[in-house]
C-alpha cells in the first residue's frame, strides 16, 4: 500500500510570527540543545528567499568574523506546504546557531553548516537542503544573460513601501520620468540610481508608469553597492 502521507502534508500556508516562534521553540529545544533566544522575526514580501537569516558581520584583525544583530526573516510572497516552511526555519536556525555561538565556517552553507544539516536530517528524517535560498548566480541564469547596469528609481510612498522604477539608460528617459513621479502626491521621497548587481534586473525596466514594490530590507541590503544619482527634473548627474 501506498503512503498517502505527504497529500496531508501539502496544503500550502502563509507563515505567521506565531507559528514560526512556536516551531522555533520546538526545534531549539529538540536540535540545538536550547541554546538559543528568540530573535526578532520579521514578515517581508522579498521575492528573492524564502527565509532568511540577517546578522551583521564584523572581520576583526586576524579574519575572525564577529556577529551580532540577529533576525529572522520569511517571505509572505510564497506559499510553503508546512514541512517546507519548517525546513526554511530549521535551515535558517542552522546559520543562527552558527552565527550567535560565533563560529567559523568557511562559507554561508560550508562545511560546518552541511554537518548539522545532515545530522538533522538523518536524526529527525527532515529534508533541508542548501538550495532554497537564490543565489546571485540563479538569479543570474532566471534572467537568462550577463544583465546589462540597470538606472532605476527608488520610490518611498507616503504609506512608507517602497517601489522600484526601472527605466531605459537614456538621461531625457529619467527625467522625463522623475517629473512623472514626483508630480504623484502619494510620492514622499524619489532617489536615482545606477547598479550592476544582477538583483535590479529583475525588474522591468519601461516608461510605463507601474512600479515593483520591493521589501527595504532587502533593497538595502542591493543598494550597499550602487551609485546615487542626482536629479532635479532638469539634469542628471553621480552623486
Ligand atoms: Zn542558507
Amino acid at each position: 500500500m501506498r503512503c498517502q502521507l505527504s497529500i496531508v502534508n501539502y496544503q500550502l500556508m502563509t507563515p505567521t510570527v506565531e507559528y514560526i516562534r512556536e516551531h522555533f521553540d520546538l526545534y531549539n529545544r529538540q536540535m540545538f540543545g536550547g541554546t538559543l533566544t528568540v530573535p526578532p522575526i520579521y514578515l517581508t514580501n522579498a521575492r528573492t528567499y524564502m527565509g532568511q537569516m540577517t546578522c551583521r558581520k564584523r572581520t576583526g584583525l586576524f579574519g575572525k568574523k564577529h556577529f551580532s544583530d540577529f533576525a529572522l526573516r520569511f517571505s509572505r510572497r510564497f506559499d510553503f506546504s508546512e514541512t517546507e516552511l519548517q525546513d526554511t526555519l530549521i535551515h535558517e536556525m542552522i546559520h543562527y546557531y552558527i552565527a550567535c555561538h560565533q563560529l567559523q565556517d568557511i562559507s554561508a552553507h560550508g562545511q560546518l553548516f552541511r554537518q548539522m544539516m545532515n545530522d538533522i536530517n538523518q536524526k529527525y528524517g527532515r529534508h533541508i537542503t542548501v538550495s532554497h535560498r537564490i543565489t546571485n548566480e540563479e538569479r543570474l541564469q532566471l534572467i537568462g544573460s550577463k544583465p546589462r547596469p540597470r538606472i532605476f528609481a527608488v520610490v518611498r510612498l507616503a504609506d512608507g513601501e517602497h517601489y522600484i522604477k526601472s527605466v531605459p539608460r537614456i538621461e531625457q528617459r529619467v527625467l522625463t520620468m522623475h517629473r512623472r513621479i514626483s508630480f504623484s502626491p502619494q510620492v514622499s521621497s524619489l532617489t536615482w540610481y545606477y547598479s550592476s548587481d544582477p538583483f535590479f534586473a529583475l525588474f522591468p525596466s519601461s516608461m510605463g508608469t507601474r512600479m515593483q514594490r520591493v521589501d527595504l530590507v532587502e533593497l538595502q541590503l542591493h543598494l550597499a553597492s550602487a551609485t546615487p544619482l542626482i536629479c532635479d527634473g532638469r539634469t542628471l548627474r553621480r552623486g
